[in-house]
């Protein structure tokens, strides 16, 4: 969805300063001078493709340019690899990132899959399972129940992202629980394989609760994400797992920076920037 040039030029500038502002400060010299042990971070992608100022979409082009530089890094890691870091089971390098994309859009089986593929980059699409097959606000189509079937052969594990992309936290209780419930029955229906991972609709912090975590660990999930951004670590909270965003248009180097922790600081904007950023029809996908 294109933003206004005034809103595109805002967000960007406070991205970069935000990520240039910890390269310049040294802060992300410091967090590694400190030796609190390896982190690793979750980066979340919606669409692919060439939508002009959209914030949501990331083109074919420099997706590849980061995952050709991932690859390289020898960064990717797999969902499996990070429950286990989290559970202290297994180490990952320092600055590891394991890919993440909402939604369920067909781009992510179209253009980000096949990227991937060439440069063995392990992910995860966490899809809304009452919008297969239907067109987005955005004018792109989600994937269809076929298309879905296709991500595992293609090294994408399949995780719920809600059945109605409603917020979890605002509903009833039952309502809730049937976000939970359905999206995975459906999914593994149609998978033959047990859903285990849920990435919240949204995800702030008036999206979930303590109650939303229980239900969810009640449902089956082993790894639950928000969209609040931070860092991993040992012994974080798999019922809360923060994540963060990769947006489009925006140079490699950014990316690389972003990677390495110059983002982690952009929780303090999230309760603003989200509220300004969120698509009118509060049920649409984003
Ligand atoms: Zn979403």
């Amino acid at each position: 969805m294109t933003v206004s040039v005034p809103r595109w030029l805002i967000k960007k500038a406070a991205r970069t300063a935000m990520v240039l502002g910890s390269f310049v400060t040294g802060s992300l010299v410091f967090r590694k001078l400190l030796g609190r042990g390896p982190t690793i971070r979750v980066l979340t992608y919606h669409r692919f493709g060439d939508a002009v100022r959209d914030p949501w979409c990331v083109s074919a082009a420099v997706f590849e340019e980061q995952m050709r530089w991932l690859a390289e890094k020898k960064l990717a890691v797999s969902l499996d690899d990070v429950e286990r870091f989290v559970r202290g089971e297994i180490q990952l390098p320092d600055g590891a990132v394991l890919v993440t994309m909402d939604d369920g859009f067909s781009s992510v089986l179209h253009i980000a899959a096949p990227i991937m593929q060439r440069h063995r980059i392990p992910s995860v699409a966490y899809v809304t399972t009452s919008f297969m097959g239907t067109t987005s606000i955005s004018g792109e189509r989600y994937l269809t129940w076929d298309e879905v079937k296709r991500l595992p052969a293609a090294g994408v594990t399949v995780g719920s992202h809600a059945h109605t992309h409603r917020s979890v936290a605002k509903l009833s209780p039952q309502d809730a629980l049937e976000e939970g419930q359905r999206s995975k029955q459906l999914l593994e229906q149609h998978l033959g394989a047990p859903i285990r991972s849920f990435a919240y609709p949204f995800g702030m912090r008036t999206d979930e609760s303590t109650e939303t975590a229980r239900m969810l660990s009640g449902c089956g999930y082993s790894s639950v994400f928000i969209a609040q951004h931070g860092t991993l670590r040992p012994g974080a909270d798999l019922a809360r797992l923060p994540r963060v965003k990769v947006e489009g248009g925006e140079p490699l180097w950014m990316f690389k920076l972003l990677c390495r922790g110059g983002m982690d600081g952009w929780k303090l904007f999230d309760d603003t920037l989200w509220k300004l950023q969120r698509p009118a029809p509060a049920e649409q996908a984003q």
